[in-house]
C-alpha cells in the first residue's frame, strides 16, 4: 500500500479534545496518588463506577491500561513476565499484560504523560464477575500483592430471562459494598450525589449510543477503529460532566459529516458488522486495509457495550443492577444472535466479521456455531479470524488480510 493511501484515516477534529481530557484524568488520578487524597479505586469496566465516584473516589480501570499496554504492542514485553509467575498465557493478556508490566514497574502512562512514573497505587480494588471470571482473579492478584482489600459483585452468566431475584441479589451485593466503601474512603454515602452522578452516566451513555448510531448513515462518519479510542471517555470517565461535554463535542462533528456525506471510508462499498474484542496492536493497519478495500467496518457488538439504557436516578440501584446485568456478555446464544441480527438490520450490514480473541472466549462469539446460524438466517456471510486483543503471537496479519481480501471478494460477487 502506498504511503498516500496509508494518510487515507480521515482524522476525528474532537481527537484532540479527547487526548486533553484523557490526560487531565491521568493527571489529576496521578496526583491523588501521590497525595494520597483523594482515595483511589480500581475498578472493572462494566463495575460499580457510579458509587464509587459518588463516594468520592478517583476511578481507575486496569481493563483501559491493558488497551494502553496493547495498542502500543508493550504487551508483547509483559506477557511471558506474567507467564513466569503462574498466570497462564491462554488466560486473559490484559489481565497477563498488565501484570507483567505491573511487576516490571513499567507503564505507557510514563511515556505518554510526562511526570507519571507508575500507575496509581489503589485504596480499594472492585469487581463486577459480569463479564468474565478473570477480572477477579486479576484484581485478586494485586490484593494480595498491595494488601489492599479486593471487594465484588457475582453476577450470574449465560442467561437468556433476567430475573427479578437475580436483581434483587445484585441490588443488595451493591448496598453490601457501601460500609467497607464508606470507611476506605473516609465519605457518608449520600444518595443525591449517587443519583446525580448514575444521571451523568445515562447521559454519557446516551450521547454515546447516538454517536455510534450516526453511523446508520451512508457513508458511515466513523470507523470501528475509531471508535475503539473515542470509546475512552464513556470507559473511564462516565458519571462525570466531562464525557458528557466530549460526546456532545464528538457528536456534533459526526452529524456535520453525516450531512456533508463525508464517510470515514472513501467511495464506501461494503459495511461490515466487527464481532469480538478489537486486535489493539493492529488498529491503524486494519483501519487501513479496510479503506483499501472501500469496506467501512462500522458497528460492533464492542464499542455498543458502553450502552447502559436502563440508568435511572429515580431508581439507582435496581436500574444499576439491571443496566450492569443486561448487557450482551452477560447473556446466553440465543439473545446475542438475536442481538446481532438486530444490528445487522439496523446498520444494513453487508457481512460480519467475527473475531476469535485467543485469550478471551467471553468475546469470541465464533465458538458455539453462531456464524453459521447467522449466515443461515440473515443471508449475510461471515468471516472468522484467529487472533487475540493484546497477544499478537496469537494473529498472523498475512493470513487475517488474505483471509479478509478474499471475504470482500465474495461480497463482490454477491
Ligand atoms: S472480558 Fe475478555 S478481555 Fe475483558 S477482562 Fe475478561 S477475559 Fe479479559
Amino acid at each position: 500500500m502506498s504511503e498516500e493511501k496509508k494518510a487515507a484515516i480521515k482524522k476525528i477534529q474532537a481527537a484532540g479534545h479527547m487526548r486533553k481530557i484523557m490526560a487531565d484524568y491521568f493527571y489529576e488520578m496521578d496526583r491523588a496518588a501521590k497525595e494520597g487524597s483523594p482515595k483511589i479505586a480500581w475498578c472493572t469496566s462494566v463495575g460499580p463506577a457510579e458509587l464509587l465516584l459518588s463516594l468520592g473516589f478517583l476511578v481507575y480501570y486496569p481493563e483501559n491500561h491493558g488497551a494502553m499496554l496493547g495498542s502500543t504492542r508493550q504487551a508483547m514485553d509483559y506477557i511471558p513476565v506474567a507467564n513466569s509467575v503462574g498466570y497462564s498465557p491462554d488466560i486473559c493478556s490484559y489481565l497477563t499484560s498488565d501484570i507483567g508490566a505491573f511487576i516490571k514497574g513499567e507503564t505507557p502512562l510514563s511515556r505518554a504523560y510526562e511526570g507519571i512514573e507508575g500507575v496509581p497505587k489503589p485504596d480499594v480494588l472492585v469487581y463486577n464477575t459480569n463479564q468474565c471470571r478473570d477480572v477477579q482473579d486479576w484484581l485478586s492478584w494485586y490484593s494480595r500483592e498491595l494488601k489492599v482489600p479486593a471487594l465484588g459483585i457475582t453476577t450470574y452468566r449465560n442467561i437468556s430471562r433476567i430475573t427479578d431475584d437475580s436483581l434483587l441479589s445484585i441490588e443488595k451485593q451493591i448496598k453490601g459494598l457501601i460500609p467497607t466503601l464508606e470507611e476506605i474512603s473516609g465519605n457518608t454515602f449520600d444518595i443525591d450525589k449517587f443519583r446525580h452522578i448514575l444521571g451523568l452516566s445515562c447521559d454519557c451513555t446516551q450521547l454515546w449510543k447516538k454517536v455510534l448510531e450516526t453511523n446508520m448513515a451512508k457513508p458511515a462518519p466513523i470507523s470501528f477503529f475509531d471508535e475503539t479510542i473515542h470509546m475512552g471517555p464513556a470507559v473511564v470517565l462516565r458519571g462525570t460532566e466531562t464525557a458528557v461535554e466530549y460526546y456532545k463535542v464528538l457528536l456534533k462533528e459526526l452529524e456535520g459529516r453525516v450531512t456533508n456525506k463525508d464517510g470515514a471510508v472513501e467511495d464506501e462499498k461494503f459495511r461490515i458488522y466487527w464481532e469480538g474484542m478489537p486486535i489493539w496492536g493492529k488498529l491503524r493497519s486494519l483501519a487501513e486495509f479496510f479503506i483499501e478495500l472501500k469496506t467501512a467496518v462500522i458497528a460492533s457488538t464492542y464499542c455498543n457495550s458502553w450502552i447502559f439504557d436502563s440508568f435511572d436516578p429515580k431508581d439507582p440501584f435496581m436500574s444499576m443492577a439491571r443496566a450492569y446485568t443486561e448487557i450482551f456478555i452477560v447473556r446466553d446464544e440465543n439473545f446475542k444472535e438475536k442481538y446481532i441480527e438486530d444490528m445487522v438490520r439496523k446498520y444494513d450490514i453487508n457481512g460480519i466479521l467475527f473475531h476469535d480473541a485467543k485469550t478471551c472466549p467471553a468475546n469470541s462469539n465464533n465458538r458455539y456455531g453462531m456464524p453459521q446460524r447467522l449466515e443461515k438466517n440473515l443471508k449475510v456471510p461471515t468471516l472468522t479470524i484467529n487472533g487475540d486483543l493484546n497477544d499478537l503471537r496469537c494473529y498472523s496479519e498475512e493470513q487475517a488480510k488474505t483471509n479478509i481480501e478474499a471475504f470482500i471478494e465474495q461480497l463482490e460477487s454477491k
